[in-house]
């Protein structure tokens, strides 16, 4: 365990002063919940869990740990795809799901100030009844938080539109490693004040400092919705015509390519019929707006562009439950690919005209590692999910060709002027991969951004960085 210690009973004595004792688990049936995420099948223990209510809190049990040397792995929904809220050195895991309230809803400035445990879709919510937006909708916003989607950059179906995760976040409080509590940014939509520590903290996947609240930027809601989903007789079919939907000049809030594996897997899952379920490839597009007149236009042009491109058929869902009945099964497909099969997930992204060559090339090195993919995802983005799946290889094979059909995927993807993941993080699953999408000068700066933050490497240790690459 490198530099590290271990949880003491006397560190346990006083996390439980700190947080109260009903709020700190040591026992292994307690723990069990924390040992995994939604990454596959990792697992790892805690020494000990610690749920804390306010910032002070986090502030003492940082200066406990550092002070002992015990490494702590901040966790909030625990939805993450890339290991990221797993203590793969042992140690605390610090839980931020009790600081989970809506703290203001500034409707004069269009702010919101939350804290990290809020689940996103809490906060949609509450924006929504006051005809404002929270733009961010990854496929697990009814159980991820704030604060993951924070230290992840979070996506979702509506980037394309509207953006991601950092787009939204306007200041942070924060705890350092050492228990100091900073503040960075406000309520401002212009800040050029020193270095941005607001932008420099999102995506650092909780190893430089652990968010304690948030101020994230309010949009007005849009009023009106249409979902169109197109069926076509290949993939090459799908990805061509949404090429070709942009080039019509239209632009879509979400735009969702899926295979028939993924959407059969799905609609077995959830046991509800869901249309054009046989065609190899769907396109799901979500176009809003505030004028009927222009977005029925547009939802006419992207229909069109749609048949021109091959679609079998153009279905529209005008209805807030018939969209959902679209989306349901779409937010369903990870977690229909995991009943499935054992399986690896990897979140490719390219620059988005590539598409067709992306899922070309993931067919491509399928084929040639005798191994079957599924894929979906934000088409859009040109961020695909290509989940890697086990199926009928006995585990010999499995072990013996996924390594190869992932690296060979990784650099596929970087010649093409893409990188190894667009959302979801490299965490301790793509860690080692790094060096391949990330250069040596850069690596080294982002060592030193490591250092200075975390001069003793006990938050969030083993994440992001190669595991050879000692920082
Ligand atoms: C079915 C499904 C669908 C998904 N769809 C999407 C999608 O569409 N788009 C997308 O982007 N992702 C998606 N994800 C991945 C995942 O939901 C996101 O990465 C999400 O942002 C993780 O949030 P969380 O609260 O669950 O974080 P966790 O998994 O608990 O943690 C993730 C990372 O954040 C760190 N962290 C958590 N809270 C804090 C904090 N307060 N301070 C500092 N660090 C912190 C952790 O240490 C860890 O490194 C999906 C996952 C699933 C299971």
């Amino acid at each position: 365990m490198d530099q590290f210690n271990p949880v003491t009973q006397q560190i346990v004595t006083q996390l439980e002063r700190i947080a109260g004792a009903e709020h700190v688990l040591t026992s292994s049936f307690d723990i069990e919940p924390y040992t995994h995420d939604e990454t596959e099948d990792l697992q790892y223990t805690p020494e000990a869990v610690v749920k804390p209510r306010a910032t002070e809190q986090i502030s003492e049990i940082m200066r406990l740990c550092s002070a002992g040397r015990v490494p702590v792995t901040p966790r909030g929904g625990g939805t993450g795809l890339s290991g990221g809220a797993l203590p793969v050195r042992g140690g605390v895991v610090l839980s931020l799901e009790r600081m989970n309230g809506i703290l203001e809803i500034d409707t004069k400035n269009f702010m919101a100030v939350c804290e990290p445990g809020v689940i996103t879709q809490n906060l949609h919510e509450a924006a929504e009844a006051l005809g404002l937006f929270y733009p961010p909708d990854p496929a697990s916003r009814a159980s991820c938080t704030l604060g993951g989607n924070l230290a992840e950059c979070a996506g979702g179906p509506r980037t394309l539109k509207y953006g991601v995760t950092r787009d939204y976040v306007r200041g942070l409080e924060a705890v350092l490693p050492n228990g100091d509590i900073i503040n960075t940014g406000g309520k401002l939509l212009k800040n050029v004040t020193g270095y941005d520590l607001t932008q420099l903290l999102i995506g650092s996947e909780g190893t430089l400092a652990v968010i304690t609240k948030i101020i994230v930027r309010l949009i007005p809601l849009p009023r009106l919705r249409r979902t169109l989903l197109a069926p076509f007789s290949s993939l090459d079919h799908a990805t061509a015509a949404l090429n070709a939907i942009f080039m019509n000049r239209i632009f879509p809030c979400a735009a969702e390519f899926m295979e028939r594996d993924a959407i059969q897997n799905a609609v077995r899952m959830l046991d509800r019929p869901f249309p054009c379920s046989d065609a190899h490839a769907l396109l799901l597009l979500e176009l809003d707006g505030d004028d009927e007149t222009v977005i029925q236009a547009d939802i006419e042009r992207a229909g069109q562009a749609c048949l021109d491109g091959g679609a079998s058929d153009v279905l529209v869902a005008e209805s807030p439950a018939k969209q959902e009945q679209l989306w349901s099964v779409r937010r369903a497909m990870g977690e229909a690919v995991k009943k499935h099969s054992a399986y690896r997930e990897e979140d490719t992204v390219v620059p988005r005209a590539m598409l067709p060559e992306l899922v070309r090339a993931i067919k491509d090195v399928a084929a040639r590692h005798g191994i079957r993919t599924i894929c979906y995802g934000h088409a859009g983005d040109g961020n695909i999910h290509c989940n890697i799946v086990k199926s009928a290889l006995s585990e010999q094979e499995w072990k013996t060709k996924l390594p190869g059909a992932v690296t060979e995927l990784h650099k596929i993807v970087v010649a093409m002027g893409g990188t190894l993941s667009g959302e979801h993080g490299i965490g301790c699953l793509q860690n080692n991969h790094l060096p391949l999408a990330v250069g040596r000068a850069e690596l080294e700066l982002m060592k030193g951004i490591k250092k200075v933050f975390d001069p003793l490497g006990i938050l969030n240790p083993g994440k992001v960085f190669p595991d050879n690459d000692v920082v």
